[in-house]
This record gives structure tokens, C-alpha cells and sequence, in this order.
């Protein structure tokens, strides 16, 4: 099944394709002993040397629990940075497009904006999955650069069909960037396994959610060492701090703790969903693979503004999915104290 029909240097901005990256003393010398004075660094202090360019460290402990090489693996600062590089690397200013399957993550179209990008948006059928008949006019469009397939998805929370995104994978002649932020919470594996099936997609996971760092900013984009080369070339040489890659590496290393946390989520999750189905103001509440709900209420403005009034917040999802609020599944006394409300209502 692998995939050769597509170039991926001939999707690369011209600018892209022709940058020389700036390289840093340390990309000539290898070693971590010796006297440094090649970064006008400061020579007092405790973080006075600049980080590691490529992360080696963390990549490591993170290929470890994932199952990928480091030899594919982009850290940004978030995954967010790798959306941005994404149309940055892909898509030339005022003439290039992308896609997106909405109601989504609200990113997408945020970096879309800022890089003169235009975004192609095409609506979820009623169960939330796409729709592969209104893919289909763009799957050879030269024009459209760049996929993204949300799942489990933000803010609906249910996977996109596995058959769907192959048969987009082997379509589209661009790239695919599939957001698995929230694919701890899920029963579905990671796509990961079958990177190496197609050159032309890119997975991009989170340490803010499963894990539980969105403090440090960390994301993973998975991807070919072809693509991944460009990737490298663009991104800002120091993009994650010392401080940050040394916390992760620490947070990973407890990884009983992670399984342990999850299975709690995932257990409230299961109790908040029971507990919201026997209140008569609830209408509908989506299966969720993810950590948050989406619930449909009689009147959700005002159930938010009541939530907003005794200090609970929520995500207003009204204007993508009518009436809807998207609730975090926090801890239990949290759940309980939201949960109380709405029975009071
Ligand atoms: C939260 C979220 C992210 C952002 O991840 P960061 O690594 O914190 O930037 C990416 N995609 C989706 C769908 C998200 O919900």
C-alpha cells in the first residue's frame, strides 16, 4: 500500500525548498564535553546554555512509550507550532488552500488566517463524519495543500472512520494532518503503526492532554524522514526550552501515574454521562473518546450563563453545533460541583 505517485518536494514552497537553515555551532560538533564558546553564551548560571536543537533526550523517552522512531518525530512548542509550520512549509501565501471538516478544532483555521491561507470548509454529515463525496472535487486540486482530519475529534468527540481516512490518505494529493491531541482518552489505536504505509501523512499528538502538560507546551508531529527534513529546516533552531524537555522527560518517566489518571478520566467520564442523562434539561450527550463531552441542552446560553454566575466554566459550542456546551471532564469533587448545579436547575 505504500504510496509513490506522490512527490513531496513538488508540494514544498519554492522559498522552502530553497532555504538554508541556520545551523548552529553545535550542529558541527557533536560531543557534550569541551569548552563552549561558540554561542556567546554566558558562562555563569545554571541555564545560561542554549538547548538542544533537535531534543534528542526527549525524543527518546517519547519514541520509547509511543512506538516511533525519533527519526520521524517533530517536537514543537505544542502541537499547535507543527499546524503552523504546516501551512508555512506547504502553502504559498494568497494562492494556496486547505481543508478542513468542521465543526473542528478552531486552530486550523486560526493559522489559516495568519498565513494568508484559504480554508476550504466542509461540514460533517449528522453523525459527525465526513462526507467523502464533498472531498472529492479537491483531491486533485493542485491548489489544496494540506488535510486535516480531527480525531477523536474537537469539540464532537467521536473518532473519524478508519476506511474514510485510508481512502483519503490514498486520494488526496497533498498532505493529511490527522490530530490525534486526544487519542489517549480513545479505545482506538494510533495511526502511528502505519506511518510508514503513506509519505504523504502527518499525526500530530500532545503532551497537554493524556499526559497532562499543556503547561509545557510540548506536541509531537510524526511524519517521514523526508518530511520531516523540511520540518527541521523551518522551525526556529531553540524551540523548546531546557526547563520544559527536562519536566517532560520527568512527567513521562511516571508512566503507572499516566495509566492510573487516565482510567480515572475515563471512569468519571463514564459517571458524568450517566449522571447528565437522567436530567430532563439534557437533550442529547455524544459519545465521547475524548476527555470533555459534548452536550446538547434545551436553552445552552443560559445554562452557561448560569454555570458562568456560580463560577463553573464551560466551552459555549453553540454557534458550531446548535446549542451545545463542551464539558471538561475534571476532577470528581469538580464533576460533582457542576453536576450539582445542573440539578438545581
Ligand atoms: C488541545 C488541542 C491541540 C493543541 O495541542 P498543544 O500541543 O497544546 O498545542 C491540538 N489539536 C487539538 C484537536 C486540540 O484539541
Amino acid at each position: 500500500m505504500s504510496r509513490g505517485n506522490i512527490n513531496i518536494s513538488s508540494l514544498v514552497r519554492p522559498n522552502i525548498a530553497k532555504l538554508s537553515p541556520y545551523t548552529s555551532a553545535r550542529d558541527e560538533y557533536k560531543g557534550n564535553e569541551g569548552v563552549f564558546l561558540d554561542a556567546n553564551e554566558n558562562p555563569f548560571g545554571t541555564v545560561n546554555r542554549y538547548p538542544d536543537p533537535y531534543q534528542k533526550k526527549l525524543k527518546q523517552v517519547i519514541s520509547e512509550i509511543k512506538g516511533g522512531s525519533t527519526e520521524q518525530l517533530f517536537l514543537g512548542n505544542g502541537s499547535d507550532e507543527a499546524i503552523d509550520l504546516a501551512y508555512r512549509i506547504f502553502c504559498e501565501p494568497n494562492k494556496d488552500k486547505a481543508i478542513v471538516f468542521t465543526p473542528t478544532y478552531g486552530m486550523y483555521e486560526v493559522y489559516a488566517n495568519i498565513n494568508a491561507v484559504e480554508l476550504i470548509t466542509l461540514p460533517l454529515d449528522s453523525l459527525f463524519q465526513i462526507d467523502t463525496t464533498l472531498v472529492e472535487p479537491y483531491l486533485n486540486d493542485e491548489s489544496v495543500k494540506l488535510m486535516f482530519i480531527c480525531s477523536p475529534n474537537n469539540p464532537t468527540g467521536n473518532l473519524i472512520d478508519r476506511q474514510t481516512i485510508v481512502q483519503l490518505l490514498e486520494q488526496f494529493k497533498g498532505i493529511v494532518i490527522l490530530d490525534e491531541a486526544y487519542i489517549d482518552f480513545s479505545i482506538e489505536v494510533s495511526w502511528l503503526e502505519q506511518l510508514s504505509q503513506y509519505s504523504n501523512l502527518i499525526i500530530l499528538q500532545t503532551l497537554s492532554k493524556g499526559w497532562g502538560m499543556a503547561g509545557l507546551r510540548i506536541g509531537m508531529a510524526w511524519m517521514s524522514e523526508e518530511l520531516l527534513y523540511y520540518f527541521n529546516k523551518v522551525k526556529s533552531p531553540y524551540n523548546l526550552s531546557i526547563i520544559n524537555q527536562q519536566q517532560a522527560i520527568e512527567v513521562l518517566r511516571d508512566t503507572e501515574g499516566f495509566k492510573q489518571r487516565i482510567e480515572l478520566l475515563l471512569s468519571e467520564r463514564e459517571r458524568v454521562t450517566k449522571e447528565l442523562k437522567n436530567l430532563s434539561i439534557v437533550k442529547v450527550i455524544y459519545p465521547s473518546e475524548a476527555n470533555y463531552l459534548l452536550v446538547e441542552f434545551d436553552n445552552a446560553n443560559q445554562i452557561y450563563e448560569e454555570l458562568i454566575s456560580r463560577q463553573i466554566i464551560v466551552r459555549n459550542r453553540s454557534k458550531v453545533v446548535q446549542n451545545t456546551l463542551r464539558i471538561s471532564i475534571g476532577l470528581a469533587e469538580e464533576n460533582n460541583q457542576l453536576l450539582a448545579v445542573l440539578k438545581a436547575l
